[in-house]
């Protein structure tokens, strides 16, 4: 059994530093201050810092970045159809591979304390299955540091783009775990028709989805509702997820609390991204006090759709936090918690609450506590996996992808 000793850190403002022992990637006691040492194959130091959770990265593009290569400078878009086509012609200009771009990134998720990402990876006729081969290539590259999930996600559409259903079957083997999907009615433009494949697809292969829906008005209340019944007629509850998700930004009073208990009683998770624009804060508090699961992500980082965008889910949650317009330390803290346990709960990951029996999957940074955390947003002083140091002050060490790392 390997025992590492995690000393000199603080899991709340006020107390005193302590001592965690890990045994074997996982909390074996946390010491009283003061208490004696137990015998350790290795002692870590804290250094008096702030342990937290790593965090999860519930939404992300990974192989649409542009990171690590010349600045691109964005060309206007007046609508969905505009954004796809600018992405599909700049990732046919980059230089560096799938894998290549999407592996400086993941790197940079370890360094700034991310246990997991959920990756959606396009699938298209244009690209055939190289950005999920490209993703999952990086994936095994990162290794044990970081849960990397793939979703095939259509975002050329299914039925407007033929030979997608296809390809989207072939990506689930190929590396993809989930299926996604994409405004059915909107973009796809046949509501019924989309949701039959993607249904029917997860349904044959046995795999959750997770569905993109930027649409609000009207037509985003038709797929809304669609998908809640067709998720509880499925059986598919808790396998369902709705990326973005702005028409319940809409929806004030009454008619919030009616869609925010169906989608509970669904369960659907909610994947926001805190994106910038006008009316595009979901009501974060209103649904998870409904208790709808919501889950934080980045979306695109640096790429075709967005120059924003840094890996960094210390910094999404202050962005979430920043837009909900959160100031008391419980108010920031809930952001906190969207990002690092709704997060592993859509993932799978057992929960890091940094008690005995729970993983080592935590991060030392220099704050006085969690809130002060997320609003200064430091680069944290070390981050665990398993127990093991992967990162410590923005770079990952040898550790981070050695095959003999213990997971939780
Ligand atoms: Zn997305």
């Amino acid at each position: 059994m390997a025992t590492t000793l995690l000393s000199d850190v603080r899991t709340t403002a006020t107390g005193r530093a302590a001592d965690v022992v890990i045994e074997d990637g996982t909390i074996a006691a946390v010491l009283a201050p003061g208490a004696p040492r137990p015998v350790a194959d290795e002692i870590v130091d804290g250094g008096g810092g702030l342990l937290l959770p790593t965090l999860v990265d519930g939404h992300c593009h990974p192989d649409k970045t542009t990171w690590g290569e010349p600045w691109l400078s964005r060309q206007p878009a007046q609508s969905l159809a505009d954004l796809i086509d600018n992405d599909v012609r700049v990732q046919k200009q980059l230089t560096r591979s799938v894998a290549e771009r999407s592996g400086s990134l993941l790197e940079r998720y370890v360094a700034h304390g991310a246990r997991a990402v959920r990756a959606h990876v396009d699938v298209a006729p244009v690209h055939g299955l190289d950005n999920v081969r490209g993703v999952a290539e990086a994936a095994a590259a990162i290794g044990p540091a970081l849960d990397v999930e793939i979703v095939a996600f259509p975002q050329l559409g299914i039925l407007r783009t033929p030979g997608t259903a296809e390809l989207l079957r072939e990506a689930v083997g190929a590396g993809a775990t989930v299926l996604g999907g994409i405004d059915p009615l909107g973009l796809d433009g046949d509501l019924d028709g989309h949701l039959d494949i993607v249904f029917g697809l997860a349904a044959e292969l046995d795999v959750d989805l997770d569905i993109h829906l930027h649409d609000t008005g009207e037509t985003g209340r038709l797929q809304v509702e669609a998908v809640l019944r067709r998720t509880v007629e499925a059986g598919w509850q808790g396998r369902m997820t709705l990326g973005h998700a702005f028409y319940y930004a809409d929806l004030t009073g009454s008619a919030l609390a009616d869609l925010a208990a169906a989608t509970a009683e669904a369960g659907v998770t909610l994947a926001t991204c805190a994106l910038g624009g006008p009316d595009l804060a979901l009501p974060v508090p209103e649904l998870r006090a409904a208790g709808v699961r919501v889950v934080l992500g980045s979306d695109g980082i640096r790429d075709a759709w967005s120059p924003f965008g840094n890996a960094d889910m210390i910094d999404r949650t202050h962005l979430l936090a920043y837009q909900l317009g959160a100031a008391t330390d419980d108010e920031i803290e809930a952001c906190l918690d969207v990002a690092a346990h709704a997060g592993a709960e859509l993932l799978g990951l057992p929960h890091s609450g940094l008690h005995v029996g729970d993983p080592a999957d935590v991060m030392v940074l220099d704050a006085e506590c969690a809130a002060q955390a997320v609003v200064d947003r430091p680069l944290p002083r070390l981050v665990l996996r398993a127990g093991r140091v992967v990162a410590a002050d923005g770079h990952l060490t040898p550790a981070a992808t050695a095959s003999t790392t213990t997971r939780a």
